[in-house]
């Protein structure tokens, strides 16, 4: 079956076609600003704007004509409302049109099944580490559950923020990792920073005021208080990682989220899972960042496990949970 898959929960729209378990297309395009960070109603007429053009690349890209596809998927869940309108309106339209079946995925179970999907990890415990999300997941009894998560704001959002304050411009993560790894060849001493870890919780909010009044005080190079922040932080979620792996007694990694693209965050996950002879795996940016492979794909298992919603029930649910869905597809 041909699969048409929309993510739109926040910055990213994207449109991919899927068949089986080949990815024919993958198109994405993402907000983004020069300076501040993402107004919501501003995020969705970009993703308007475009929305017909990138599913007309995705079908171009995979040479299938829209008559071909056999199921729309879409991420009705969690995002911004505003943006998870966008994709929810143009996936019910298509499936009406195109008179196919519809079905809505829960964005953050799609980052540990294209994790799966794309690496040998096959029962992992997935990091998940995005703009707005922060946890540690693994599959038990019929659900994926969350064993750690944020306290506050999502890891990629406090490294933005962090990022804001230091004039980075929106996204700032891969900034923040170019000037920390200059700051680690230039042999930078470690700032002291608050290190919030509770149980496998972690926090950011305290962090980020502190570096705020950091940066105002102008006693640090923007290098030192990079590579800082990416030693410390990256500490916690490995941290946090590692006492769920033990928990749940599992033995591979999987990483999911833009901010996962981080390669020193890929190598402190590598090197404590080493340790303690499990496999840490992280699958191409690609597929890490928001993409809608990963929504054609689970919209596919989601399909086969519980079949299609009707378009007039096909809502969006900003703030539905890892664990409020029921997963028997594993
Ligand atoms: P997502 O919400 O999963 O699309 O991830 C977006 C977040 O990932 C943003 O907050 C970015 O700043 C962050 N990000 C992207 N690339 C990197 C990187 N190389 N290092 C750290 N964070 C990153
Ligand atoms: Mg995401």
């Amino acid at each position: 079956m041909i699969v048409l898959g929309i993510e739109s929960t926040a910055h990213t729209f994207g449109a991919a076609i899927f068949k089986e378990e080949r990815v024919l297309a993958n198109v994405k395009t993402a907000f983004s600003t020069k300076t501040g960070g993402m107004v919501p109603a501003r995020v969705a007429d970009h993703h308007i704007e475009i929305c017909d053009e990138i599913v007309r690349q995705a079908c171009d890209d995979a040479r299938v004509s829209p008559k071909d596809i056999g199921l729309v998927a879409y991420s009705r869940s969690p995002g911004l409302g505003h943006t998870l309108r966008v994709g929810a309106t143009l996936a019910r339209s298509l499936a009406l049109l195109l008179k196919k079946p519809l079905v809505g995925v829960n964005h953050c179970i799609a980052h540990l099944e294209i994790g799966r999907l794309m690496t040998p990890a096959e029962d992992p415990v997935m990091l998940y580490a995005s703009g707005a999300n922060t946890q540690v997941v693994a599959y038990e009894a019929g659900r994926y559950r969350i064993f750690g998560e944020t306290l506050d704001i999502g890891v990629g959002n406090f490294l933005d923020g962090f990022g804001r304050a230091l004039g980075l411009g929106f996204p700032a993560g891969p900034a923040i990792e170019r000037l920390a790894k200059k700051g680690a060849a230039q042999n930078v001493a470690l700032l002291e920073l608050p290190y919030s870890v509770k149980g496998m919780d972690v926090s950011f909010g305290g962090m980020l005021t502190k570096l705020k009044t950091m940066i105002r005080s102008k006693k640090y190079s923007k290098e030192q208080l990079c590579f800082s922040v990416q030693e410390i932080v990256f500490a916690m979620l490995v941290e946090v990682t590692e006492r769920a792996m033990a928990h749940c007694d599992k033995k591979e990694v999987v990483l999911g989220g833009g901010v996962a693209c981080n390669k020193r965050l890929q190598e402190m996950c590598s090197s404590m899972c080493k340790e303690r002879k499990a496999k840490s795996h992280a699958p191409r940016n690609e597929f890490l960042v928001d993409n809608a492979a990963m929504i054609a794909w689970t919209g596919l298992r989601v399909y086969h496990q519980s079949g299609a919603v009707k378009p007039e029930q096909a809502g969006i649910d900003p703030y539905e949970r890892t664990d409020d869905v029921e997963v028997n597809h594993y």
